[in-house]
């Protein structure tokens, strides 16, 4: 028998499981947790588990139940949909028993009701014009040189401004038509001071060359200038700290798309907690920018098979857009 502990390399940071355990934080939806547990059981099997201990299927259950009945209310901003859930929720037939291949026979949980996932009509954050006027590029570039100097000199996020090597503000063409938004620096983009240049950003530049694209042609930001210590999410405050600056980096910019990379990302910019899963294949809205939700590069490094979705995702960008 394997036994795992918390030193256990499958513990490394970002598995599965660490989504799992992290997952009330950040909302995930049950379909999206139910989706999570899925990816841990290949992931434990891929590291070689053949013994996953046997859950408590009354517990579960009662556990998952309770779950799926409290996230109703918390998909709100689309009262249709919360509703539909909290009633397929309580419809939904008990979970049959099967054999796993990993193991003794377990009650599966029960699964997400069809259509929980399906993408939300769209959101409009901010219907209005972006505010102020819109700036000749040769303005634009020194309005932005002069907010990043400004950012340069944060101490908003006493942790954050402490740990970091420098701010990473963002960089691009002043006058890109999309705007690629991501999370929050890593160590490379901190020790360089320059956003998406570590592995999540090489994958990024590949998905960008994909649509016919350069760094060149776009801009790059994320949700907050600093990098959060160990690479954990931003904290709400810090992101709160953090708002105005990447709120005014869009209103100089104006772009015509943000591709929002990642649930931090979308979730800051359109001020809902829906899933991704929920949120990517529609246009959404900030300002006169449409705004598409898209898998973080860096998960799809961990999860090669989310890379079709991106490439979708994509790909109605790139038709939109007039690229394809
Ligand atoms: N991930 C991000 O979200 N942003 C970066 O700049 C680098 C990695
Ligand atoms: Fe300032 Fe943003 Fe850095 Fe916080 S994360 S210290 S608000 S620049």
């Amino acid at each position: 028998m394997l036994e795992l502990s918390r030193n256990d390399r499958f513990f490394d940071a970002k598995t599965p499981l660490q989504l799992l355990m992290t997952s009330p934080e950040h909302d995930l939806d049950p379909g999206e947790t139910f989706e999570a547990a899925g990816e841990l059981l290949a992931h434990l099997q891929r590291g070689g588990v053949r013994f996953i201990p046997q859950a408590n299927a009354e517990s579960v259950e009662s556990w998952s139940s309770r779950w799926i009945q409290a996230a109703g209310p918390a998909v709100s901003a689309d009262p249709s949909t919360g509703v539909a859930a909290a009633s397929d929720a309580q419809s939904q037939p008990k979970a049959p028993a099967i054999k796993s291949s990993i193991g003794p026979e377990v009650k599966t949980p029960p699964r997400a009701p069809e259509g929980r996932l399906k993408p939300v009509e769209s959101f409009s954050a901010s219907d209005d014009p972006y505010p102020g006027s819109n700036l000749p590029i040769a303005e634009r570039e020194t309005e932005l040189a002069n907010l990043a100097s400004v950012v340069a000199g944060c101490t908003k996020c006493e942790l954050l401004a402490k740990c970091r090597t420098q701010t990473v503000f963002g960089e691009g063409n002043p006058a890109a038509r999309i705007v690629f938004f991501g999370e929050a620096p890593g160590a490379d983009e901190d020790r360089q001071g320059r956003a998406f240049i570590g592995r999540a950003g090489q994958l990024l530049d590949k998905m960008v060359q994909a649509c016919k694209l350069q760094r060149e042609d776009i801009y790059l930001l994320n949700t907050v200038k600093c990098r959060p210590p160990e690479n954990r999410n931003p904290e709400p405050t810090e992101l709160a700290n953090c708002r105005d600056y990447f709120e005014q980096q869009l209103q100089i910019l104006r772009p015509e798309y943000i591709v929002c990379l990642g649930a931090v990302s979308a979730h800051s910019l359109l001020k809902t907690k829906l899933s991704i899963g929920r949120l990517r294949q529609r246009f959404h809205q900030y300002h006169e920018s449409k705004v598409l939700v898209i898998y973080h590069p860096a998960y799809l490094l961990r999860n090669p098979d989310a890379k079709k979705a991106a490439w979708a995702d994509l790909q109605m960008l790139m038709r939109d857009a007039g690229l394809a």
